[in-house]
């Protein structure tokens, strides 16, 4: 095993993997730009290295900085997490070169499996289906416009080198490839220093369902199940769940297999998930590869009894595989909603600032990977998730009814989260039977602009039963509110300072119980 590891990553991931560390009796090394010094990842590993300021570019993003912090601390490994150099070939080299392991794939398999075009093509050569498209990236705005007509509209221009929906544009019609192109191209080439593309058919109502794979440096290689994470907002992932509600047996093993073969035939190690889209007849497509472990990976966790991050640290250190595909068994399901420091009233604009008080929920099947604390201050430079919120139950009902109290049990003030949303989508009869596709989330948010996602009492069209809970809520807010200004007007002169604090707490609470 390795003497010690450094993680090249902030937040959530950077907490998720040192508690992995910490659980193998491994030193957990971390680094941080200036703008997290107070960051939980720092607080908890077991030492820490500043790496410069709080734009990524100077730090997160400097393989230089991060090596010389890894030889610095003695570490013979590094974790990247997700994001900033995990999908990195040229850092995975460089590490190489350092004498320390990078814990994910090869720098060549990340190259092989990490541009869309040529996965899509390794795809294509071992019979797994891709959507329809072209193969290389296009050269010219005029040999996208013939692509188009041939794959058909509505298509969808994408980044080579894409990821988190950057350089990714529909196009309706003839007449939007022009500028389509024009504008994806430049995102992409600002996004990944790479502006090519290509084009694919846009696919109306599929569902977005991938495969996490894992492999061993001795040839063993094995999914691990299914994710489904069609709850999408402008195409970014917003809730997932394994297993999947649309899956079935034979689904899942054509799926599985398909992702293997592609995994295998770009020589892949350690974990990576293959995406696909779904489509209503239960036809799959391959969409992508991800060289790394993913943000949703804790909802294979807890179906699959394994913890991924220890394994890709075994993996790493040459270690076996040490089950083969037979002893995958799934078990329940598992819910994840990633929690975010955004505005739900203001178009889902990021919120960052200091979190006055923050309390994770707890109990029965609840797990919470978060990166935050009460006091901490959510920078603006990064990603402001704040955590994930993941729920198990014996079966996709349970895992609902807790991810719903989970939710209702979080707290987080001072900023905007995306809490009250997932009170809402949780409730939606499209969610609860499992009926959604990947604009689903658009087109509900859109159907349901008058309402203000943060604030569930501006509900529009009530029921009379829905009516009745929200004026009974506001009836005893009421009633809570006068009975603590009351109880402030007792307050005398010589209670103290703390006293009167934590009465006024009270009146400040908001009851926040999703409406029925
Ligand atoms: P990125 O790597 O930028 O996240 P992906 O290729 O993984 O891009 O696609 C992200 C999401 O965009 C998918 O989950 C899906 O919702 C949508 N999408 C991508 N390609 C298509 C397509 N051909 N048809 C329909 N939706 C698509």
């Amino acid at each position: 095993m390795f003497k010690k590891i450094l993680i090249a990553n902030r937040g959530e991931i950077a907490v998720r993997v040192l508690r992995a560390l910490r659980e193998m009796n491994v030193p957990a090394v971390a680094v941080f730009s200036e703008a997290d010094r107070a960051s939980l990842h720092v607080r908890l590993a077991d030492q820490a290295y500043a790496i410069g300021p709080a734009a990524s570019r100077e730090s997160y993003l400097s393989v230089d900085k991060i090596i010389s912090a890894a030889k610095k601390a003695g570490c013979d490994a590094i974790h990247p997490g997700y994001g900033f150099l995990a999908e990195n070939a040229a850092f995975a080299r460089a590490c190489k070169a350092a004498n320390i392991t990078f814990i994910g794939p090869t720098a060549e398999a990340m190259e092989r499996l990490g541009s869309k075009t040529a996965a899509r093509q390794l795809a294509s050569q071992v019979g797994a289906p891709t959507v329809t498209g072209t193969l290389d990236p296009l050269a010219s705005a005029d040999q996208a416009l013939a692509a188009a007509r041939k794959a058909g509209f509505p298509a969808v221009l994408k980044a080579v080198a894409g990821g988190g929906g950057k350089g990714m544009r529909t196009v309706g019609g003839e007449g939007e490839v022009a500028a389509a192109f024009r504008d994806a191209s430049s995102e992409a080439l600002n996004a990944f220093g790479d502006g090519r593309l290509f084009l694919e058919k846009y696919l109306l109502r599929p569902r977005h369902i991938e495969i996490q794979v894992l492999g061993d440096e001795h040839g063993n290689m094995v999914y691990l199940g299914e994710r489904e994470c069609s709850v999408q907002r402008r195409h970014q992932k917003v809730i997932e769940e394994a297993p999947s509600p649309g899956m079935t047996l034979e689904l899942r093993r054509a799926m599985g297999e398909a992702a293997v073969r592609i995994a295998r035939a770009g020589g892949y190690t350690n974990a990576g998930t293959v995406e696909f889209l779904v489509d209503a007849e239960r036809k799959f497509y391959f969409l992508e590869m991800n060289t790394r472990l993913q943000v949703e990976h804790p909802v294979t966790e807890m179906v699959t009894s394994l913890d991924l991050v220890k394994l890709q640290i075994r993996i790493a250190a040459g270690e076996k595989l040490p089950f083969t595909q037979k002893d995958v068994v799934l078990g329940g399901h598992a819910i994840e909603c990633r929690l975010y420091a955004e505005d739900p009233d203001s178009g889902f604009l990021p919120s960052p600032g200091k979190i006055r008080e923050y309390r994770a929920p707890g109990g029965p099947g609840i797990r919470v990977d978060d990166g935050v604390y009460s006091g901490f201050t959510v920078p603006n430079e990064y990603d402001p998730m704040l955590g994930k919120l993941i729920a198990w139950g014996s079966d996709r009902a349970e895992a609902i009814a807790r991810l719903r109290r989970a939710v209702a049990e979080t707290e987080a003030t001072g900023i905007k989260t995306n809490l009250g949303l997932f009170a809402q989508i949780l409730e939606t009869d499209d969610f609860v039977r499992g009926e959604i596709y990947t604009r689903w989330l658009d087109e509900w948010l859109s159907k349901n602009s008058e309402r203000r996602t943060g604030d569930l009492a501006a509900k529009a069209d009530l029921s009379l039963d829905q009516k009745a809970v929200l004026i009974a809520a506001a009836l005893g807010h009421l009633s809570q509110q006068t009975r603590a200004s009351e109880m402030q007007n007792q307050v005398g002169a010589t209670d103290s300072r703390w006293k009167i604090e934590g009465r006024r707490e009270l009146v400040d609470r908001e009851p926040r119980r999703p409406a029925k």
